[in-house]
């Protein structure tokens, strides 16, 4: 097993606590080098968002800078209001970087596309009239245009995928609010996008049913090698979804640092208890 490494070289940090004992390096942060061999899937590039409300201007993130290659289970960490759920929405499309650019395979994003599927923390954004069926095909037949026998077709596998073929034709309302989840994570990843968004998807469920999830998720990942840019507040979460954790600065967010090579495996052993409190250190550096 490798051992996550603390990648700070394009946060401008001092290498304060880096690599500490507490955390032993395994020498895999990403070099400049290593980057421009694979070109990423996604690329966000020194993006600044504002808001501008009347009479203010809210700066959401500052000169945020990551990549995200093809399978990566990639997670923007950091407390509440440090813009994480503005990055996701400007990566979808529906907000426009004051500064920067983020581009999805070399293209620049200008608007939202299926080629990006995002799943929210509410679980009311199934469509309250139509079956779980109905919902994980919506989009396949609306957006994707295909035939109804094959959105049909791919939507029952995706559905069977989160284990709810028993709830095919149930109503949202009747549902639980992780089954609904469920459903929303298939109707996204039946889009068969370049890349899932997640905000903070399990946020508000149950503690067991979340940590199912969670499992299900990396469960999930294992059989089909999705992309996902996941966000959360939540640093056990953090560890546990992604392979790395970008972390931010409170508001307006900005990198702190990069963690690379997170294991799953690492929640088993006692390297997942050092690694959070070195998250939290980093997190909390000028509190
Ligand atoms: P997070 O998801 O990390 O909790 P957000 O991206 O929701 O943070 O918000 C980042 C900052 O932008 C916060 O200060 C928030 O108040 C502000 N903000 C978010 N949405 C809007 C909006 N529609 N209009 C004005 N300000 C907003
Ligand atoms: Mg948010």
């Amino acid at each position: 097993m490798t051992s996550p490494a603390v990648d700070r070289t394009r946060t401008g940090l001092p290498a304060f606590a880096a690599r500490s004992s507490a955390s032993p390096a395994a020498g895999h942060a990403t070099s400049a080098q290593d980057r421009a061999i694979a070109e990423p899937l996604l690329d966000v590039s020194s993006v600044t968002l504002r808001y501008k409300t009347p009479g203010l201007v809210i700066t959401a993130t500052e000169r945020v800078s990551f990549s995200v290659n093809t399978s990566d289970r990639f997670v923007l960490l950091g407390p509440s209001g440090c813009g994480k759920s503005t990055l996701l929405k400007a990566v979808g499309g529906y907000i426009k970087p004051s500064e920067g650019a983020i581009t999805i395979k070399g293209r620049t994003v200008t608007e939202p596309g299926p080629d990006r599927m995002m799943v929210f923390q509410e679980f009311d954004q199934l469509l309250p009239w139509k079956t779980v069926l109905g919902n994980v095909m919506f989009p396949l037949v609306d957006a994707r245009r295909l035939p109804r026998k094959e959105a049909e077709e791919r939507a029952r596998h995706y559905i069977e995928k989160v284990n709810l073929t028993r709830a095919l034709d149930s109503y949202p309302h009747t549902l639980s609010g992780g089954m609904k989840q469920r459903v929303a994570i298939a109707r996204g990843m039946a889009m068969e996008p370049d890349i899932l968004l997640m905000d903070e998807p399990f946020a508000a469920l149950d503690a067991l049913t979340r940590r199912t999830c969670q499992d299900e998720l990396i469960q999930l990942w294992e059989e089909t090698r999705f992309t996902v840019l996941f966000v959360t507040h939540s640093i056990g979460e953090a560890i546990k979804i992604g392979n790395r954790i970008l972390l931010l600065s409170p508001h307006p967010g900005r990198v702190r640092a990069e963690v690379v090579d997170v294991d799953t495996a690492s929640t088993a052993d006692g390297s997942a208890g050092r690694l959070e409190r070195e998250i939290h250190d980093l997190l909390f550096a000028d509190a």
